[in-house]
């Protein structure tokens, strides 16, 4: 299983994606992971990310594009992989198109999980991440257990992410189009409870 999960910040790509990778025993690939990974560790890539990921903006093609081919080209990830927040240009998409090209290995699917702009901002500012667990909660949708250790990312504080949801609109929602143009999209609705949702990936798949 070869899938993109297409969808705006805060839309549930990163929950859905941890479920999926357990279906489908396949990697979950996020980049925002990978870019926060770097970040912690502070690498020079982490250093010259943080300058992007801060104010909302896009950190460069090139960049995420470098990450990208290195990580799909491991091991694990040659029976799929569920990319997260990758691709999020037309150049990026491009380029990961002539990466599994190469490889013989094209995409199955681009899932693209649709919410409304308004609930986007309230989902992003309160969700909170448990760093031991990657797993993801919301103070009010699904409180965390008492014992976790929450982190807030800083970039979902409401001024933030509202400059993310503008770059999605200007950069990301282009993609749409691209994958339906060949054949590759299918959407689902967003707004329901994370189950719900995974119901819906996994019947347009099917
Ligand atoms: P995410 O966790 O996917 O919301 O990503 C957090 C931040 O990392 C984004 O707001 C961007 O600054 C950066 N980022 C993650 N993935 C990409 C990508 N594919 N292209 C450019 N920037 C990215």
């Amino acid at each position: 299983m070869r899938l993109v999960l297409l969808g705006a910040p805060a839309s549930g790509k990163g929950t859905q994606a941890n479920v999926l990778c357990t279906t489908f025993g396949v990697p979950k690939i996020s980049t925002g992971d990978m870019l926060r990974a770097a970040r912690a560790a502070g690498t020079e890539l982490g250093k010259e990310a943080e300058k992007y990921m801060s104010t909302g903006g896009l950190v460069p093609d090139e960049v995420v594009i470098g990450l990208v081919a290195e990580r799909i080209a491991e091991p694990d990830a040659q029976s799929g992989f569920i990319l997260d927040g990758f691709p999020r240009t037309e150049a990026q998409a491009q380029a990961l198109d002539e990466l599994l090209a190469s490889r013989g290995a094209p995409l199955d699917a681009a899932v693209q999980i649709d919410v409304p702009r308004e609930l986007l901002v309230e989902r992003a500012t309160g969700r909170r991440t448990d760093v031991r667990t990657g797993q993801i909660y919301h103070l009010k949708y699904n409180p965390p257990p008492a014992d976790a250790q929450l982190e807030h990312r800083a970039d979902d504080r409401e001024e933030v992410v509202a400059k993310r949801l503008d770059a999605y609109d200007a950069q990301t929602a282009a993609l749409l189009p691209y994958y339906d143009s060949r054949g590759l999209l299918k959407t689902v609705v967003g707004t329901g409870k994370p189950e719900e949702v995974t119901n819906s990936i996994k019947a347009v798949l099917a």
